[in-house]
């Protein structure tokens, strides 16, 4: 009995010991990014407050990404869990389940609207798969800098919730990072306003860039639709060649996410010389030309202008 009242005290004395502790938040605030651009944006507002790890790194593709031991390990101990949403992450559900985490998982394409995907090329094989996996709402909502901007709002939002001591301060890093962001935003409508309206089409691999086109109209024909999981057929790139021919897109783009034979081919079969790389899906590493968002917003400007003007 005796002892027994004794545990109970030295539990109590131990819970007022961390209840009092010095408010000034000793550990960092372990967040877990999804992929490589949701832990840019977390970057920026956590700052030296938060460690990151990223599941899907650079040049990774969270489409069809395999889930390894370390990623639910590090699941299980975050206090904060980035997610896109809209079935962007193809392995979220399983690697929630078996890290078994207790974190809050934070979707930060809420707020967002959301834009359908209207398959152009790959129309049959939708149906037919009944969009099985991806739904039928376009996930890469973070390719309008409007939309990075509500990402950026939720990420500070979800830290605020979990670290309370440190929102002043998140919220004060959300606001000069958007301030980056709306200054990026005019130069991507600088950037398509030189361009010809009559040349803005482009070709990439997969419709990554769905909402780049709903906010700064830019029109993007891709023949591996909305994810990279499952092959184009044949016919469908039939169909885009053939659709290419009578448009005259532009410029046609390899992606740092996917295969780049495919482009290859319709580049061969149409004469129009791949322009380079655009970066879709995530940033590319440290030493790379799009290793922040902003600079990937930047390169692929850069890289679209330069091979519809020739500059
Ligand atoms: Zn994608």
């Amino acid at each position: 009995m005796l002892k027994a009242i004794h545990v109970a005290l030295t539990l109590s004395v131990i819970t007022l010991t961390v209840m009092t502790a010095p408010s000034a938040f000793a550990a960092p605030l372990k967040v877990v990014a999804s992929f490589s651009v949701i832990a840019d944006f977390a970057k920026n507002v956590g700052r030296d407050r938060v460690e990151i790890t990223t599941i899907v790194g650079p040049n990774g593709d969270a489409h069809v990404y395999e889930p390894k031991p370390a990623d639910a390990v590090a699941m299980a101990g975050a206090d904060v869990v980035l997610v896109n949403g809209l079935h962007f992450e193809g392995f979220l559900q399983r690697l929630v389940e078996a890290s078994a985490t207790q974190a809050a998982v934070v979707e930060l394409t809420k707020g967002v609207t959301p834009i359908e995907f209207k398959p152009e090329f790959a129309e049959e094989d939708a149906h037919e798969q009944g969009h099985e996996g991806h739904g039928s709402l376009d996930p890469h909502a973070f390719q309008s800098v409007a939309n990075a901007k509500i990402y950026v709002r939720n990420i500070a939002d979800a830290f605020c919730a979990a670290d309370s001591d440190g929102c002043v301060g998140y919220q004060t890093n959300a606001d000069a990072y958007i301030k980056k962001l709306d200054a990026l935003d005019g130069e991507v409508r600088a950037a398509i306003a030189s361009i010809p309206e009559n040349k803005r089409v482009v070709i990439t691999s997969h419709d990554a860039f769905g909402y780049f086109e709903h906010a700064y109209g830019l029109t993007f024909l891709a023949p591996q639709g909305i994810s990279t999981d499952a092959e184009p057929s044949a016919a469908d790139v039939a169909k885009l060649i053939s659709q290419v021919k009578q448009d005259r897109a532009a410029a046609i783009f390899v992606e740092n996410i996917t295969n780049p034979k495919l482009i290859e081919q319709i580049a061969a079969e149409t004469g129009i010389k791949v322009g380079g790389t655009l970066y879709s899906d995530s940033l590319s590493p440290a030493d790379g030309p799009a290793s922040t968002y902003i600079d990937m917003m930047r390169n692929n400007i850069a890289q679209i202008k330069g091979a519809i003007l020739g500059s």
